[in-house]
């Protein structure tokens, strides 16, 4: 028995971790795929406070190491399905909790348009930090409009010899000092207004088709990519017992609590304003210390 088990070892479960083991509170911390959520992937973070610079990969490393030395259990395992009584069923076991805080962020979002999943590896790619340098002296796309599109471009445009940022409006969700770096680089190229609607290659990407409002189609050779679109929670296999709005994201009215006793929610996949590392963090902080207190 589990005082806490953790579903999500992102920033959000690592620090709710972090916590509840700070509290000498028996913790187990599952993930599917790897420690640090997705902000691994950030090639630069600029914004946490106290941290002027730190890659992504550093700070997640370390906020794993610092939680693995309080003594947290942390096992590689998909999980299928919760339940009331605070049992998590993964595909591996069954583990019994006194509380359950799902982490489980969110996760890249897809175009959905043809071969997009048969492309991924072979010139697709939703991580700029991750396959950027396979793309060093070709001709690269950036598709979206948020700080990720802009930092991806930024970031690939050192790499690549030509970078295409597209984006379906012609005003940018992404910070204003991004946006004024990318502006200045010589070998980014903005086409804004449009969307990628077809992807073109046999074995591998070779190209894309655009197509802006008035309807104009045009087709560019590339070698990659990048699809920065944001990001979708995936919470389904919660959904017959938790919550959800419209959107798949965990609805709790305080921010900590879900409408199951017991069973409380933590960093991008709830329902919140604003999806960073500062408030992943503090909701690790909040969900941990409120489980304790109602244990
Ligand atoms: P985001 O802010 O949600 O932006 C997604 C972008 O993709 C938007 O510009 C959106 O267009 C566009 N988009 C969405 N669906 C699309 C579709 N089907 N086709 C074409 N375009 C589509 O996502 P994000 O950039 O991944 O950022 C997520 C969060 O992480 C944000 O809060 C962001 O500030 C944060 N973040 C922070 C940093 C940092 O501080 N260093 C770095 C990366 C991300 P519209 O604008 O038209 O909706």
């Amino acid at each position: 028995m589990y005082d806490i088990i953790i579903v999500g070892a992102g920033p959000a479960g690592l620090t709710a971790a972090l916590y509840a083991r700070r509290a000498n509170k028996k913790v187990l911390l599952l993930e599917a795929k790897s420690y640090g959520g997705q902000i691994i992937n950030a090639n630069l973070i600029e914004n946490y406070p106290g941290v002027p610079k730190i890659s992504g990969f550093e700070y997640a490393t370390n906020l794993y190491n610092q939680v693995k030395e309080l003594g947290a259990e942390f096992k590689l395992e998909t999980v299928l399905r919760i339940t009331k009584e605070k049992k998590v069923i993964t595909k591996n076991g069954e583990y019994q909790g006194r509380s359950i805080i799902l982490a489980t962020g969110a996760e890249n979002r897809k175009l959905n348009i043809d071969k997009e999943q048969e492309f991924i590896g072979k010139g697709v790619s939703y991580c700029a930090t991750c396959d950027g340098n396979f793309y060093k002296n070709k001709v690269v796309a950036v598709v979206g409009g948020g700080n990720t599109a802009l930092e991806d471009a930024l970031y690939l445009s050192s790499i690549a010899n030509k970078v295409y940022l597209i984006h379906r409006r012609d005003t940018f969700r992404g910070e204003d000092k991004s946006l004024e770096e990318l502006k200045k680089k010589t070998n980014v190229e903005f086409i804004l207004n449009s969307n990628v609607v077809k992807l073109i290659g046999n074995e591998k990407l070779t190209g894309i088709e655009v197509k802006d409002n008035q309807e104009n189609i045009q087709e560019i050779t590339i070698d990659g990519l990048f699809i920065a679109v944001g990001q979708e929670p995936k919470n389904l296999l919660f959904s017959d017992l938790i919550t959800l709005d419209n959107k798949g994201y965990i609805v709790s009215e305080d921010g900590v609590h879900t409408n199951v006793e017991g069973i409380y929610v933590a960093g991008d996949t709830r329902v919140k304003q604003l999806r960073q590392l500062t408030t992943a963090v503090s909701d690790g902080a909040i969900s941990a210390t409120t489980a304790i207190k109602e244990m």
